[in-house]
């Protein structure tokens, strides 16, 4: 086992190292490949539909065992609320870590009016020319309470056969809670049911295991595409010291405050464990995706990470969902560098509305590619009503196309701090089960 995770890193960071230097490379030689170019179509083949394949099931799976053997309902409400508190907790400390720096680096400062006008004028090609553009502005109609009304409409699902056919996972993951409460409060009767699904769950463990070893290729090919599509140079500019700003905080809540997070609630060190899960953090870079990644971190956290099944069951789905840490830092700094590239000056209301909006646009963004970059409008349309009641030009929307040509880079980096919240959130709570059934047998 451990030989194999050793082989597997070796693998992983080999690819890493020759996927940046060949596409470089074919961006230097061939000029700036397509979104869809081959490359990504076979990432996609290798790596992310054998994931997503086994995703739903997973969850069902998953999620059922944690919460049966949980089993207790008043705890688990305990725990749920515990749960969504660190999430949010943790959330709106990336969101103000994100605004806090992107407002003292100031990226988006000292352009002259025609250099930021010709930005802009490229952004707004940029916009017009891309695919998710019906997404971005439908985002903007819906606003704030658009957000909210699609999360309550998750939480409630019609069909649980169609949530799964659609992948929709809040909706799978309410509907295997309350079969799993079903499943412990049967007691005897639900014995046998109860062992199966813990046997199909270390039958996925062992699938995701196998799957892992796709991961090298899988991500070599995608970051060919990647850098092959954009180039390093692209790290340059005014775009170059906003994506370096959203780099240093990453690097920042994941280096520092997870696991200094890990560390007192958890009482375990945080870097020790957070090499124990890199194979579900390099999954996250490598797929842009904490859906699709969900499996391996389930795997990750129970087996190297020591994390309970229990905890991890519960923890993990949810957190694939709707704890993104990483994405809610990016939405604060991409909005407010947009700010400053059209010079706006904003006060700290504004500030306050981007770092509240920026969560909830984080909760609200589903654990695929790029849909951090969608959920940014609702950011910069909050940003800009209050604008607008000062009496204060409006930034266009279409200023988001300066930064969508580099948003893949970035989504990889935003993913693995999404990802590597959930592992913590499952340390976390491992440790306060661990305590609350010691405390009860002392009792
Ligand atoms: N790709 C991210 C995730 O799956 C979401 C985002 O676009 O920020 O976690």
């Amino acid at each position: 086992m451990h030989n194999h995770g050793r082989t597997q890193t070796i693998l992983i960071l080999c690819a890493l190292v020759i996927g940046v230097f060949v596409g470089e490379w074919s961006f230097r030689s061939n000029g700036a490949l397509p979104a869809d170019s081959g490359w990504m179509l076979a990432g996609n083949l290798l790596l992310l539909r054998p994931l997503q394949m086994i995703l739903i099931p997973l969850v069902v799976v998953a999620v059922m065992h944690g919460i049966s053997s949980i089993g207790n309902p008043k705890q688990l409400g305990k725990l749920g609320l515990l749960v969504a508190g660190f999430y949010l907790g943790c959330m709106l400390c990336a969101a103000t870590l994100g605004t806090l720096l992107v407002e003292t680096i100031r990226p988006g400062d000292g352009l002259t009016l025609v250099e930021s006008q010709t930005l802009l004028d490229m952004g707004d090609s940029a916009f017009k020319a891309d695919t998710r553009v019906g997404a971005l502005t439908a985002n903007q109609a819906t606003g704030i309470g658009g957000a909210f009304k699609n999360i309550a409409e998750q939480l409630l699902p019609k069909s649980p056969l169609g949530e799964m056919a659609a992948g929709n996972t809040i909706g799978v993951i309410v509907f295997s809670i309350v079969l799993g409460l079903g499943l412990a409060a049967g007691g005897d009767k639900t014995q046998r049911a109860r062992e199966v699904v813990e046997g199909l769950f270390h039958a996925m463990l062992t699938v995701i295991q196998w799957i892992l070893w796709l991961m090298p290729i899988g991500l070599f090919c995608f970051l060919v595409g990647i850098v092959g599509r954009v180039g390093l140079g692209s790290i340059a500019g005014p775009v170059g010291g906003y994506m370096l700003t959203v780099l240093l905080g990453l690097a920042i809540h994941g280096f520092l405050i997870l696991p200094l997070l890990t560390c007192v609630f958890a009482r375990s060190n945080g870097w020790t464990f957070m090499w124990s899960v890199r194979r579900a953090l390099f999954t996250g870079f490598a797929t842009s995706s904490s859906n699709a990644t969900l499996p391996v971190t389930v795997r990750e956290c129970t087996t190297n990470g020591g994390c309970s099944p229990k905890a991890t069951n519960f923890v993990i789905p949810l957190g694939a969902t709707l704890n993104l840490d990483g994405t809610a830092l990016y939405e604060a700094v991409a909005a407010l560098f947009l700010f400053q590239l059209c010079g706006v000056d904003l006060t700290t209301t504004d500030l306050v509305i981007a770092v509240l909006t920026a969560t909830l646009a984080a909760i609200g963004a589903a654990g695929i590619p790029s849909a951090g970059l969608v959920t940014l409008v609702i950011v910069v349309a909050a940003v800009n009503t209050s604008l607008e009641g000062r009496g204060v030009e409006k930034i266009p929307l279409s200023a988001i196309g300066i930064i969508i040509g580099v948003d893949r880079l970035l989504d990889m980096a935003r993913t693995t701090i999404n990802v590597w919240g959930d592992c913590v959130g499952a340390k976390i709570v491992t440790r306060v089960l661990e305590r609350s059934s010691a405390q009860t047998r002392d009792a």
